[in-house]
């Protein structure tokens, strides 16, 4: 039976899957669609939208969508909650570290911990354990490409701070086939500025300061194909890829009106596209990582605006990845945030702003798209909070993500595609 026909003949049974779920079908991703969750499993993308939480999601949706619309992101057709608290013997709150290390090896740790346990031993990685079942695997970022999120998957480190370090295990321990995304600094040892200056007026505290040697060097040795403009991505064709496109993160996260950039060369879309036309030629399959940043570190700065312009970027990213697994139905695409950042909330746009001036001061109006309504964000703080995390996914195994579960949840449903 070709697996066109089976898929016709499962629809229906789906669909009466998912209105027992209680999940409304009135979305554009039909019966048909959902079918597509019976492939067989074969790739995995994964995508973080980093500090990204309900509220996040709902601005969004507002702000891109309008009042009666809803996000690629949301559409997805099975969705849940998790829950973030880390292991961690100073705070109940956790950082990216310690929820991506949940992600990627199914344990709690402390914050600040790049998939090493409690005591600091270093545990599997999905990223190395997809490689060694003969998958190709890769990350995309706009945050540094050795940043915490991507580094759990593909590196062991007691400190995340070690940039430069998850950088030697990239290419000589856990050898992604595509990394793209900022950090060239951590690249590059001190002196050697390379493709994107040292002390750039943007941010003059942005210079090379790798201590393990030109790795862009050993990773050209290595076979990568290098590359550092979106140009030259658009160009790259096949094999291994490493594409640096920043000295730290693709964007400046500050306050409104202080410096506050989001412009990466290369969207998060584009090198998803990329990512995925690089790694999708394997007939083992694939694990592609995907993260936009500036959603956590503009919450960070109490930015709406900047913040919400990353989560268009995301949406972006996650329609590329949706199209993917439409015509690939062995795709489980996953869209879920590493924690909550800000405490923020949706709130009605009024003249009176309850938690008052500073930091947590409210931003907007925003506009209700097609709407004549606006909104406002709010800030309970520049740090990140205890809030549930929704989780949408679509293809295999998504109907996993039903419910409410820890983030070590995420590991054990991607682990079922990754590790053989
Ligand atoms: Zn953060």
């Amino acid at each position: 039976m070709t697996f066109r026909s089976r898929r016709w003949l499962l629809a229906p049974v789906v669909a009466g899957a998912v209105a027992a779920a209680g999940l409304s079908l009135a979305n554009p991703i039909t019966a048909a669609d959902a079918g597509a969750a019976k492939g067989k499993a074969r790739n995995v993308i994964f995508i973080n939208g980093d500090g990204m939480a309900a509220a996040h999601r709902e601005a969004a949706r507002l702000y891109l969508a309008g009042l009666d619309g809803q996000l690629t992101m949301d559409k997805l057709p099975y969705s849940g909650q998790l829950t973030t608290s880390p292991h961690d013997p100073k705070t109940p709150i956790t950082d990216s570290a310690a929820a991506a290390t949940a992600w990627a090896t199914g344990e709690k740790t402390y914050n600040g911990a790049i998939s090493v346990d409690v005591d600091g031993n270093p545990l599997p990685v999905l990223g190395a354990q997809a490689k060694a079942a003969g998958k190709s695997t890769g990350l995309v970022t706009t945050a540094q490409v050795t940043d915490a999120s991507p580094a759990a998957f593909f590196a062991n480190t007691a400190d995340r701070g070690k940039q430069d370090e998850i950088a030697r295990q990239y290419l000589e321990v856990t050898r992604p086939d595509v990394i793209l995304g900022g950090g060239e600094d951590w690249w590059l040892p001190a002196g050697k500025a390379g493709a994107y200056p040292d002390q750039p007026a943007e941010d003059p505290s942005e210079a090379s300061k790798g201590t393990k040697g030109d790795l862009i060097a050993e990773a050209k040795s290595k076979g990568y194909r290098y590359v550092s403009t979106a140009a030259e991505l658009q160009a790259a064709k096949g094999g291994k890829l490493l594409g640096l496109f920043g000295n730290e993160e693709l964007f400046q996260q500050r306050a409104e009106g202080q410096g506050d950039v989001y412009a990466p060369p290369a969207s998060l879309a584009t090198m998803t596209e990329k990512a995925l036309s690089t790694l999708s030629t394997n007939k083992k399959g694939f694990f592609l990582f995907v993260e936009e940043e500036g959603i956590d570190e503009f919450a960070h700065n109490n930015n709406g605006t900047r913040m919400l312009q990353a989560l268009g970027e995301l949406e972006k990213a996650v329609a590329v990845a949706r199209n993917y697994a439409a015509s690939h139905p062995d795709t489980l695409v996953v869209v879920t945030g590493d924690h909550e950042c800000g405490g923020l909330t949706v709130e009605d746009t009024d003249a009176s702003d309850e938690s008052g001036d500073g930091i947590s001061a409210e931003d907007g109006p925003f506009p209700i798209k097609g709407s004549g309504q606006s909104f406002k964000l709010d800030w309970t703080t520049s740090g990140h909070t205890g809030a549930d995390v929704p989780v949408t996914a679509y293809g295999p195994l998504a109907e996993q993500f039903t419910g409410k579960h820890p983030n070590t949840h995420v590991h054990d449903v991607l682990a079922q595609i990754l590790t053989h």
